[in-house]
């Protein structure tokens, strides 16, 4: 039962994904298997079951939840006819439309070419069938060696050019002095940016759609004469693609050498935790999962509760247990100072600053010891 009901907020995910990339989604396929088809990730069956609904409907792409191998995208786009694309391959379309600066065009860019190389020969078997295979193989062979060859050589290039803005980021962030550092971090559209905005008064694009944000923004922030800088990171996402993780190094940088960080979970989502595990996840990937933390559950404005009488009798799920229920819940349970707001309508926003402000006051003291 439980199993289900994380499927469907998985699909629910994806399709969410796939609308900020701009696709319509319009049928889902799921399928219980104890060990994915290492051949084509899915078994035979219902390949050939999506295989006659795209044909039918004229479908342009399918899209599965998690990354496939070259073989596996390359044995599925010969089965089902159709434009086959994974989660991977989906995230980073979606920082692709999204990068801003050229920083982050860049670090987009090594990831792309990263996910491309091993999978190169699939362009080829297109053409391939395309022109009824015959006489293709020789060139073709010999086109892939030299487009792998290109790809490589970008792929050092942008490394190199990576490694430049690293370094001169590096010094920045040394720059910036003893000044108490606070990263906001969270599952992508938890409202990090909206938080940022709220506590800094300054203008960071929000967005109802995955990862609005790309780019780091750091802002100067004083809470009761207290001044700290806070930054803004990418969101986290479950199954966030290792290539990204790897270029996006710098921003990671920034949530690595924080002293405290700002750990936002959005309460109206039903898979809340999970985000909260994900997050936690990639933080200990990082090596930056021992750092001071506050955790700030937001949008509280939002929370549904629907507890009817015969819930008593049922199973506790998301939707009967109230708010204050997760307060009490969360409060007991966690290990870091807790706080529940809405960024939107600001509310417990004094609770919150309190909490920020003892929190960096704590760090602003151990290094500036014998100030006032
Ligand atoms: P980020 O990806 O974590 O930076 O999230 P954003 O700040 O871009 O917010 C994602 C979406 O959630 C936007 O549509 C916001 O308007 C919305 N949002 C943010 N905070 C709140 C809140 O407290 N309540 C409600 N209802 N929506 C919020």
């Amino acid at each position: 039962h439980q199993d289900e009901e994380k499927l469907v907020e998985y699909m629910d995910e994806l399709e969410f994904l796939a609308d900020t990339a701009g696709a319509t989604v319009i049928k889902r396929f799921t399928q219980k298997l104890t060990q994915p088809d290492p051949k084509t990730f899915i078994g035979s069956g219902k390949a050939q079951e999506i295989r006659d609904y795209v044909k039918e409907n004229e479908v342009g792409t399918v899209i599965f939840d998690d990354e496939l191998s070259p073989s596996q995208l390359k044995n599925l786009e010969r089965e089902i006819e159709v434009k086959i694309l994974d989660r991977t391959n989906l995230i980073l379309d979606i920082f692709a439309q999204r990068a801003q600066t050229s920083y982050a065009r860049t670090q987009v860019e090594l990831a792309q070419y990263q996910y491309l190389l091993p999978r190169l020969t699939r362009m080829w078997t297109h053409l391939e069938r395309q022109k009824g295979g015959i006489g293709m193989r020789g060139p073709g062979e010999t086109e892939i060696e030299t487009d792998r060859r290109i790809i490589r050589d970008r792929i050092s290039l942008l490394k190199e050019k990576l490694k430049t803005i690293d370094r001169q980021m590096a010094t920045q962030r040394n720059n910036r002095g003893k000044v108490v550092r606070a990263a906001l971090v969270g599952y992508t559209n938890v409202g990090k940016s909206t938080l940022m905005n709220a506590i800094s008064k300054s203008e960071v694009f929000a967005e109802n759609k995955l990862f609005a944000t790309l780019d780091t923004t750091v802002r100067k922030v004083v809470i009761g004469n207290l001044p700290f800088l806070l930054t803004d990171t990418v969101g986290f996402i479950r199954k966030l693609p290792t290539q990204l993780v790897e270029s996006f190094k710098s921003t990671l940088d920034e949530v690595r050498e924080a002293d405290l960080l700002i750990h936002v979970v959005d309460i109206s989502h039903e898979s809340f935790e999970d985000h909260i595990d994900s997050v936690n996840q990639i933080l200990m990937e990082i090596n930056a999962h021992q750092k001071p933390m506050v955790m700030v559950f937001n949008k509280i404005d939002d929370f549904s509760y629907e507890k009817k009488e015969e819930d008593d009798l049922t199973p506790e799920t998301r939707k009967n247990i109230s708010l204050s229920e997760w307060q009490k819940t969360w409060m007991s349970k966690s290990k870091y100072p807790t706080v529940f707001i809405s960024a939107l309508t600001k509310e417990n926003f004094p609770e919150m600053k309190k909490l920020i402000y003892d929190e960096v006051l704590k760090i602003h003291i151990s290094r500036f010891p014998y100030n006032d």
